[in-house]
């Protein structure tokens, strides 16, 4: 069976990305591989840089020390070297596809909530990881 060497494990720093880190280090632990996590922060301008014409520049320090803080403590709680923690800045999708090209990631494991209809269509993370990845992509199902 194809054995995993590097996994990389995107979580957007809610309560269910503790089910996800879960199921990806077990799947770390069972094959002997390398674990990484990434946390993607996107940018305010991005979200509302063209409808608010304010400076976001001493929130989005705020938003990055938080960021850096919980996915730290991810790192501590399931014995992950921070030089195995990334915190990225841009749009989750392209972030997620640009760390695992750099470390040659063989699995993404991201969550998902299984989302239907006019939420399905409209996309969520798991579907923009899925399309255009170039390694296997397994979605952890958290939530309703
Ligand atoms: P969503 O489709 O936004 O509900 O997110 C589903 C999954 O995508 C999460 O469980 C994470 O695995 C991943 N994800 C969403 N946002 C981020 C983010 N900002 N950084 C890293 N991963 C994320």
């Amino acid at each position: 069976m194809q054995s995993y060497q590097k996994i990389v494990t995107a979580i957007d720093l809610s309560d269910e990305s503790a089910l996800v880190v879960e199921r990806a280090n077990a799947i770390a632990t069972r094959n002997e591989a390398e674990l990484h996590v990434v946390h993607v922060i996107e940018p305010l301008s991005l979200a509302y840089g063209g409808d608010i014409p304010m400076d976001f520049s001493g929130v989005q320090d705020q938003l990055q020390e938080q960021a850096e803080k919980q996915l730290t403590s991810f790192g501590e709680r399931y014995s992950i070297p921070s030089e195995r923690l990334h915190l990225m800045i841009g749009r989750p999708e392209s972030q997620i596809h640009q760390i695992a090209e750099d470390i040659s990631a063989d699995l993404i494991v991201v969550g998902s909530h299984g989302r239907q209809g006019l939420a399905l269509i409209l996309g969520s993370t798991a579907n923009g990881v899925l399309h255009g990845a170039h390694c296997d992509v397994l979605a952890v199902r958290v939530g309703e």
